[in-house]
C-alpha cells in the first residue's frame, strides 16, 4: 500500500456509558461524494463498536443533501464497503434528501423566532468586502468569516429582493441567537466539558442557495430525530459542533456526547482526503487487504477481540 497511516493520538478502544447512563445510541453519516477511506472507518468503526460494546444501538444516515456533489454510485459503495467490514446498522438507512420537510419545519421555528435572514451575497461579493475591510474576523481555521453584510438589510429591502427571484441563503444571525439562550455547554469525550463558542464560525448558512438546508442544520435535527446519544466524528468537525449546540438550545433538541477524533493522517503527514485514492476502503479490498487490517491501521481495537 501506498500512504501508511500516521501515528493517531486517540484511544485504542471505544468509550463506555458512566454508571446509570444508558447504552450508546450512535450514527454514522457519510455523504457520497466519493469514497469511504480510512479516517471514515475510524469513525464509522469507533461507533460501531461503542454501539456494540455498551449494548446500544447503531445508525447510519446518508448525509445526501448537496445535489451537485452526491451519486447513487458512491451511496452504493458505502453500504458494500460497511458490510465488507462486517459493520452492521440498526433500523433503516435514513437519507436527508427524504428529510427536507423536516429541516424546512426547523428553519421556519429560526425564522419565527427572528434569528435568520436572508443573505443575498455571492462568493465574489463576500471576498470582496474582506478584502475591503480593514480587519475582517476570521475563524479557528484562520478562514475569514462571513463579514454580515445582510445581517443589517432592511426587510423591505430584503423581501423586494426575494420578491424579484433574486438566490438567496438563509443564515442565523448567532450574536443574537446567542444572547437569547445565554451560556451553553457541551462534552467532548477528549476535550471534556466545554463551554460553547459559536460565534467562532460567524454567522453560518442554514439554508443554501441551491438546498433549503445546510449540513449544520440536518445533521443537528437529525442526531436529535435518531436519537442519538454519542457523535463520533473527525476534528476537522469540532468547531461545528459549538454551532450545533446552539441550534439545539434553539430548537429545543436533544445535545449528544461526541467524540472528535483525531484526523487520520498518511505517512507523509498528508490529512486523508477523499482525492486520496490509496488510502480508500475499496483500494484497500482491491489489494486483498481484510477487515482486521483495517482495525490495525486506524489503531482502534474490537473490544470482543
Ligand atoms: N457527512 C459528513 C461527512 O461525510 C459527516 C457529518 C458528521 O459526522 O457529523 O463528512
Amino acid at each position: 500500500m501506498t500512504g501508511q497511516v500516521g501515528p493517531l493520538r486517540g484511544p485504542d478502544t471505544v468509550a463506555v456509558p458512566a454508571a446509570g447512563e444508558r447504552p450508546w445510541v450512535t450514527r454514522f453519516a457519510p455523504s457520497p461524494t466519493g469514497y469511504l477511506h480510512l479516517g471514515h472507518a475510524y469513525s464509522a468503526l469507533y461507533a460501531w463498536e461503542a454501539a456494540r460494546a455498551s449494548g446500544g444501538t447503531f445508525r447510519l444516515r446518508i448525509e445526501d443533501i448537496d445535489r451537485q456533489r452526491c451519486r447513487p454510485e458512491f451511496e452504493q459503495a458505502i453500504l458494500d464497503d460497511l458490510r465488507w467490514l462486517g459493520l452492521t446498522w440498526d433500523g433503516p438507512v435514513v437519507r436527508q434528501s427524504d428529510r427536507l420537510g423536516v429541516y424546512a419545519q426547523a428553519l421556519d421555528e429560526l425564522r419565527r423566532q427572528e434569528l435568520a435572514y436572508p443573505c443575498f451575497c455571492t462568493r465574489s461579493r463576500i471576498r470582496a468586502e474582506i478584502d475591503d475591510a480593514a480587519s475582517a474576523p476570521h475563524g479557528p481555521s484562520g478562514e475569514a468569516l462571513y463579514p454580515g453584510t445582510c445581517r443589517s438589510l432592511a426587510p423591505r429591502e430584503a423581501a423586494a429582493r426575494m420578491s424579484r427571484g433574486e438566490p438567496f441563503a438563509w443564515r442565523l444571525d448567532v450574536a443574537k441567537a446567542s444572547a437569547r439562550v445565554g451560556t451553553l455547554h457541551w462534552r467532548d469525550l477528549r476535550a471534556g466539558v466545554l463551554t460553547a463558542t459559536p460565534e467562532a464560525l460567524g454567522d453560518v448558512v442554514i439554508a443554501r442557495k441551491d438546498v433549503p438546508t445546510s449540513y449544520h442544520l440536518a445533521v443537528t435535527v437529525d442526531d436529535h430525530a435518531q436519537g442519538v446519544t454519542l457523535v463520533s466524528r473527525g476534528e476537522d468537525l469540532f468547531h461545528a459542533t459549538h454551532v450545533h449546540r446552539l441550534l439545539q438550545a434553539l430548537l429545543g433538541l436533544a445535545t449528544p456526547t461526541y467524540y472528535h477524533h483525531n484526523l487520520i493522517a498518511d505517512s507523509t503527514g498528508q490529512r486523508m482526503s477523499k482525492r486520496n485514492r490509496a488510502v480508500t476502503l475499496r483500494h484497500l479490498r482491491e489489494r486483498r487487504h481484510t477487515p482486521d487490517d483495517v482495525w490495525s491501521l486506524i489503531g482502534l481495537r474490537p473490544q470482543a477481540a
